[in-house]
């Protein structure tokens, strides 16, 4: 077995986070809101920037144990063609969104990545933003995206903890722990912009989860100092296949994970997703949050044709329309922002002047 790379154990890289999520800081989650608060307002304002994912495919070649689309469930299958991803992108368009994130499952010979290319050149002719989280690819396969207009890209490495990972990722290419974590470097050498990073929390013990992704984020960060990193806070949710979270990660510990990554990184977007109930969103606007998801379908397709969804990856928690999502944001002062990022900015940031 590979060895790990040396930041992935290097504790002084989340020294702070720990201090922060220490049990006896327990007693503080006020003291830590507040102090969120404030560092969100200084170096955000008062905005939430908003993105909805669009599931392309629910094919897939692996055996998560806590997916829907895992390949050993009996979920009928399908995948959006390109006539329809056209008409999908403009029911979202319709909606407001201009940040759109295509999903897929792991690459299969129905969902590949010429498939998945198309898909993006499609996206980046109506949105101004569209990110991947798909199946991990080489760095010339990040190039080619990057040419095609994304900008971005999510994967989650689910567990930081390798013993863990083995056990839950029973088949397919997603047993690869090391290829999992060394994804976003890829990206980023491909002419990427953006990488976002997580753990789905309830796989393992979440203040090790907490403490690895956030050496990762600084890895990546330091390295890469020109990109943009996020961090994502995904707790399992009911899904086809009724596995349960071995740890409880509750609203008190999600809360203060959130605010300890606020207070230690105060320039990363954190983002929050419709996993989460109307409620703690509501709460965590502006309180380290600054990136949602909205309006979210988590069956392939259905922004167009809600009659026609099929299987879902995993039970949405907020399934509030956008318009009533953007009112709860106002509600509290806080502006939604649907377009912050112009492609047409992408040439050179100098120019002559002629006199
Ligand atoms: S999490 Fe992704 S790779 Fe794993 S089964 Fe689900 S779709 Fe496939």
């Amino acid at each position: 077995m590979s060895a790990l790379p040396a930041w992935l154990t290097d504790n002084a890289l989340s020294a702070d986070l720990e201090t922060l999520l220490a049990p006896e800081r327990d007693g503080s989650l006020e003291q830590l809101a507040a102090e969120a608060q404030a560092i969100t307002l200084r170096r955000f304002g008062r905005i939430v920037s908003l993105y909805a994912p669009l599931y392309l495919s629910n094919f897939c070649s692996s055996g998560c144990v806590y997916c829907g689309f895992a390949s050993d469930r009996k979920a009928p299958r399908r995948r959006l063609e390109f006539d329809e991803i056209e008409k999908e992108l403009a029911a979202m368009k319709a909606l407001g969104i201009n940040d759109a994130l295509l999903l897929t499952g792991e690459r299969t010979s129905v969902a590949e990545f010429d498939y998945l290319r198309r898909a993006v050149e499609i996206a980046a002719r109506v949105m101004p933003r569209v990110a991947v989280e798909a199946f991990p690819m080489t760095v010339a396969e990040y190039r080619t995206l990057a040419e095609c207009g994304c900008t971005g890209i999510t994967i989650y490495q689910e567990t930081y903890d390798r013993n863990n990972y083995s056990e839950l990722h029973r088949w397919g290419p997603k047993q690869d722990f090391l290829e999992r974590l060394e994804t976003p470097e890829r990206a980023l050498q491909g002419g990427i912009r953006s990488v976002g990073v997580g753990a789905l929390l309830g796989l393992s013990e979440p203040v090790g989860e907490a403490l690895a992704l956030a050496r990762h984020v600084r890895h990546l960060c330091r390295t890469w100092w020109k990109a943009g990193v996020s961090v994502s806070f995904p707790r399992i949710r009911p899904q086809e296949g009724g596995y349960q979270p071995a740890y409880t990660v509750d609203d008190r510990f999600l809360a203060r994970m959130i605010f300890a990554f606020r207070i230690a990184m105060p320039d990363i977007d954190l983002v929050l997703s419709t996993r989460e109930s109307p409620n703690f969103r509501d709460g965590m606007a502006g309180l380290g949050i600054t990136r949602m998801s909205i309006a979210s379908r988590t069956t392939v397709g259905g922004y167009l044709d809600t009659e026609t969804q099929g299987a879902s990856q995993f039970e949405v928690s907020d399934d509030r329309s956008a318009e009533a999502f953007c009112q709860a944001l106002r509600t509290k002062e806080i502006e939604p922002v649907f377009k912050n990022w112009d492609p047409a900015y992408n040439g050179p940031v100098t120019q002559e002047v002629s006199t």
